[in-house]
């Protein structure tokens, strides 16, 4: 395995921030994994785990080690006629299974298709788009404990998973590396599509196959959404703020046009309306901009810096907090 020191990493993260590693270990098996692990420890440097690096903002200097998850494979557990089990490795690309698993009539991903990122990292935020989550297929979620090295199997329940959240961003964040899930998917499920965006984007066709849910993902999100690629981004910056409902008619005395979606005796708000509210959308710090047309997406022009991007986050969060009194979250991570 190579570990080496002095690593640059802006081909390591979708919003090309200039980082530079300590160390950094590209693992690709789990005798690899280990032996980084122990590296990690007997020098007590800091671990930083990247998968492709699409929800995380990288400091210029990141000290410790990084491991770059690269482990990758596939093993079908279980074959019955309404569904399939099957263990997928944390390195491989998320994107690319969901389109593997559909070709196989292994059916549900089709609405978390073209989400950038490693399998390994969906549980971590538990990825959502188009009324879908990933916890609702997660069976159970392998890892290894960062300090001891035991390897660790945590089942649904386990995992706590929430809207854009689960034990791996609190009791556990920073505590173990997660390298496989087992995942149980229906073969014969009809599509989610009753999510706004999606019902319009599917038309004329009153039942969809999942290949057209599949497709029709495909081409909403390449049409509103700025490719990494060729705009530097990790998709939204906040999260969707959930408050209670006393909380909310409060909100909605003072400002009763506010988007808000109600679930169960919590309401979601539209980060991305207050946000524009707030004069979010002109705002720019350096080469750090809000995007024109997703007030959520911060993207990287060209050069910007990792204290651009979290500045023009918190001035964001700042004029959010004067206006309405609502605190946003970043979703991505920050090392
Ligand atoms: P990274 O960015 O590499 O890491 C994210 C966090 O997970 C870090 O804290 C990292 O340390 C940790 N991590 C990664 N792998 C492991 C591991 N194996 N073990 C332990 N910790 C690990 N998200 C959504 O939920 N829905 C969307 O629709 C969506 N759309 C997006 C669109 C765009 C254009 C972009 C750029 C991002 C989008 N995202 C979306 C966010 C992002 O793609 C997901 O959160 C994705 O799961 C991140 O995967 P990654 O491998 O790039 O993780
Ligand atoms: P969109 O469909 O107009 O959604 C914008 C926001 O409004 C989303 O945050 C979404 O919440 C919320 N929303 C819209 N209709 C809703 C409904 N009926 N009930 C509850 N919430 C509703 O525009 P978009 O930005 O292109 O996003 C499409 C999907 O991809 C969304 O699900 C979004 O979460 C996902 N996405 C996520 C990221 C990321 O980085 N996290 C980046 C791009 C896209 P939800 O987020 O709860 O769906």
């Amino acid at each position: 395995m190579r570990i080496e020191a002095d690593v640059p990493l802006a081909h390591c993260n979708t919003l090309r921030l200039p980082a530079r590693a300590e160390w950094c270990a590209t693992v690709a098996s789990g005798d690899e994994l280990r032996e980084a692990l122990d590296f990690a420890r007997t020098r007590r440097l800091a671990l930083c785990v990247l998968g492709g690096g699409s929800n995380v903002v990288l400091r210029e200097r990141i000290g410790g080690c990084v491991l770059r998850m690269q482990l990758t494979g596939e093993e079908l557990l279980e074959e019955a006629p309404g569904h399939v089990r099957v263990r997928v490795a944390a390195g491989v690309q998320w994107h690319g299974f969901v389109l593997a698993c559909h070709r196989r009539g292994w059916h549900g991903l089709e609405n978390l298709a073209l989400i950038p990122g490693t399998v390994g990292a969906a549980p971590i935020q538990n990825i959502g788009a188009y009324g879908v989550e990933v916890q609702e297929f997660v069976e159970a979620v392998g890892a290894v404990d960062r300090a001891s090295g035991e390897a660790l199997r945590l089942t649904h329940a386990d995992c706590r998973f929430a809207y854009r959240h689960s034990i791996f961003k609190s009791e556990l964040a920073e505590r173990i590396v997660i390298t496989d899930l087992t995942l149980r998917l229906p073969r014969a499920r009809g599509p989610r599509s009753d999510y706004p965006a999606l019902r319009a984007a599917l038309g004329a066709v009153a039942d969809p196959s999942p290949a057209d849910v599949l497709e029709a993902v495909m081409r909403i999100r390449r049409e509103r959404l700025p490719d990494p690629a060729v705009l530097p981004n990790v998709g939204s910056f906040f999260k969707n703020p959930v408050i209670g409902r006393a909380r909310f008619e409060r909100l909605r005395a003072e400002h009763p046009g506010v988007v808000h979606w109600a679930a169960g005796d919590v309401v979601k708000l539209a980060a991305a309306w207050l946000v524009e509210q707030a004069g979010g959308k002109g705002m720019r710090q350096g080469a750090a901009r809000v995007h024109e047309r997703q007030a959520l997406v911060l993207v990287n022009e060209g050069g910007a810096t990792a204290a651009q991007v979290l500045g023009l986050a918190s001035r964001i969060a700042t004029a959010v907090r004067e206006r309405f009194g609502i605190d946003l979250e970043i979703e991505p991570a920050v090392y």
